[in-house]
């Protein structure tokens, strides 16, 4: 019933995994851009403008990608310069434009952050002044007048 005019050349419709794939549901797929190295969410529809909740979800799932794969902050972008009739969004590096190994996650050594072990306490704060230095003051005597 749903004719899905798609031409048989739109590669986003082929959908081939021949890059990393991070997610895959009824909605969309993101995998790495082959070109860019960094993911890149892909409308499973052949549709050049979703509906701005759609396009909502589909952002939402990239940045998830990115936080659990990806140690860069991302900024989403839409413009789609090679296939510009079926939607997809790049997710890029904070003032990049490409990927590179760095950016991913448990490319590299990636042990957690061990570097601070535990916060010793300088210890109890002990101030010894017992209030009890101080005997009766007894400088000065009677003052005796000497007599005549
Ligand atoms: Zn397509
Ligand atoms: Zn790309």
């Amino acid at each position: 019933m749903s004719h899905v005019d798609a031409p048989p050349t739109c590669p986003l419709c082929r959908a081939e995994k021949i890059t990393p794939w991070y997610l895959d549901d009824e909605l969309c797929w993101i995998a790495e851009c082959s070109i860019c190295a960094l993911p890149m969410v892909v409308l499973r529809a052949h549709d050049r403008e979703p509906a701005p909740e759609v396009k909502g979800a589909l952002h939402e799932r990239l940045a998830g990608v990115v936080a659990e794969h990806f140690t860069f902050e991302h900024w989403v972008d839409d413009r789609m310069r090679q296939i510009p009739d079926h939607y997809h969004a790049h997710a890029r590096p904070d003032g990049g434009f490409f990927g590179h190994a760095g950016l991913r996650r448990g490319a590299a050594a990636d042990g957690p952050d061990a570097s601070n072990g535990p916060d010793a306490s300088p210890g109890p704060d002990v101030s010894p002044d017992p209030d009890a230095a101080h005997g009766p003051d007894a400088s000065n005597g009677p003052d005796v007048p000497s007599a005549p």
